[in-house]
């Protein structure tokens, strides 16, 4: 293929426009933020689980509070009548030995449901405290995430803006190109990982960098700056400069 020399240099900057557009766009999936963001969903879905871990346990203390409360009024209430009974006198001997058996296994009773209930209420305070501190990890996760959201943003406005104008320079620069010398670069840079020109410098291909032999020198040197020159290694088109070692 024959392409004019100046639009075989103008490659050259299509192939820099293109390869800052790839770096933009690397830089865009391996931003450390999105990283990070991920990382933080993560952490917030562990503490969410977390809470709903606590907010059941409370709910399981607050009932059995509740169910000792009941039982201690109930006990209570008993003690209560009973010593009423016993105020009132005039019981017979052998009832009177009943209620105050009653009496003293009811007041061993309450004594043990006020142990469990202090037990009951120190476990609500821990669990409180619990959720207190992922109440706070939570917070601090929300700011930490919305920070590192901000940033990934700003981020990914910079790349755009970038990749804008690059996208404009290289429509500019393929614009000048003959379709098919386009073409051929667009072929070659499919299969060469992006790289479709590469300069010939000081003797090597810039693309795969193998430096050329002698004979393969031999006929780049005999060929005219129109004929569009391939690697023979890569088979990347290659740009012939002042540089190249000719
Ligand atoms: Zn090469």
């Amino acid at each position: 293929m024959n392409a004019d020399h100046t639009a075989q240099l103008r490659l050259l900057d299509l192939q820099a426009a293109d390869t800052a557009l790839a770096q933009l766009n690397h830089r865009r999936l391996t931003l450390p933020e999105l990283a990070a963001l991920a990382e933080r969903e993560q952490r917030g879905v562990d503490l969410h689980n977390e809470a709903i871990d606590v907010e059941t346990r409370l709910a399981d203390i607050a009932e059995d509070q509740r169910r000792l409360e009941n039982e201690v009024d109930t006990v209570r209430t008993r003690e209560t009548r009973d010593e009423q009974r016993l105020q009132g006198g005039g019981l017979p001997a052998k009832e009177l030995e009943g209620l105050q058996h009653e009496l003293t296994s009811l007041k061993r009773r309450q004594s043990t449901l006020e142990d469990e209930l202090l037990e009951v209420m120190e476990q609500r305070e821990e669990a409180e405290n619990s959720l207190a501190g992922i109440n706070a990890k939570r917070a601090a996760l929300e700011a930490e995430t919305a920070d590192l959201s901000a940033a990934r943003d700003a981020a990914f406005g910079e790349i755009d803006t970038a990749a804008a104008g690059r996208t404009a320079e290289r429509a500019l620069v393929a614009s000048e190109l003959p379709d098919d010398l386009l073409a051929l670069y667009e072929k070659a840079r499919e299969h060469s990982g992006g790289v479709g020109a590469a300069m010939l410098r000081q003797r090597r291909c810039e693309g795969c960098h193998i430096e050329l032999s002698g004979s393969e020198l031999a006929s780049v040197r005999a060929a005219e700056p129109d004929v569009v020159v391939r690697c023979d290694n890569c088979r990347r088109i290659l740009v012939r400069t002042a540089e190249s070692g000719l």
